[in-house]
């Protein structure tokens, strides 16, 4: 067990992450020698999941998965935004074609995201982006402002914000003509502790447009 710090990352280095592919392509073959062959000929994965770009937080590792089974798209704060190209074609891409059965927004506690959300701070381009998150801070302003705990108010913004692009999915054609069309498809919030490595179900999850405010709703 390494007893190295994390944040001591002196040691990663260009070379080292080369030297670093080298042994996992070796490990790899070594279990299965047929394993790159085995990936190369397509991907099947059920799930596409919706993550933080921040570096503690790999979907893979902290769910136990392999290369192939897990379709990723990761930015600041896993925001689901209605005018992002880059997250709607992933999920056009993930929903139409891959036709995978889960979509999993997973955030965590102590983002950076959400947190420089709350501050009055101006902390440039970002500040666009972010504010999509402040506007979920101002949806739930009255349950937000009387948690008088700053850490507690925090984690409960990356829980509600979790919940507002879980929402935010459900409200995309992409997902409702899936449904309309009897895709099985789940759309899930989960919120993960960089403090335990534990995985919360927020116990969001959709299947049908059945819950959602009329103006949302696309009729087929
Ligand atoms: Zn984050």
């Amino acid at each position: 067990m390494s007893t190295k710090s994390i944040h001591d990352t002196q040691h990663i280095t260009y070379e080292s992450l080369l030297e670093g592919n080298k042994k996992f392509v070796a490990n790899s073959l070594k279990l299965d020698p047929e394993y790159f062959d085995k990936l190369a000929n397509g991907q099947n994965p059920p799930v596409l999941w919706i993550g933080c770009a921040d570096s503690r937080v790999p979907a893979n590792q902290i769910t136990g998965t392999q290369p192939g089974e897990v379709f990723v798209h990761r930015n600041i704060a896993n925001m689901v935004i209605h005018t992002d190209m880059n997250m709607l074609s992933v999920l056009d891409y993930a929903v139409n074609v891959l036709k995978v059965r889960h979509v999993v927004v997973t955030g965590h506690y102590g983002c950076g995201g959400v947190l420089a959300a709350m501050t009055n701070k101006e902390f440039g381009l970002i500040d666009n982006w972010l504010r999509h998150i402040k506007d979920v801070y101002r949806l739930h302003a009255d349950e937000l402002d009387a948690i008088e705990d700053q850490q507690k108010r925090a984690d409960r913004l990356v829980e509600l914000n979790v919940i507002e692009n879980v929402y935010n999915l459900c409200k995309t054609t992409i997902v409702q003509n899936a449904w309309a069309n009897g895709q099985e498809l789940g759309v899930h919030g989960w919120v993960y502790s960089i403090k335990t490595g534990i995985i919360t179900d927020l116990k969001v999850s959709a299947r049908d447009n059945g819950n959602m405010e009329d103006v949302f709703r696309f009729q087929s």
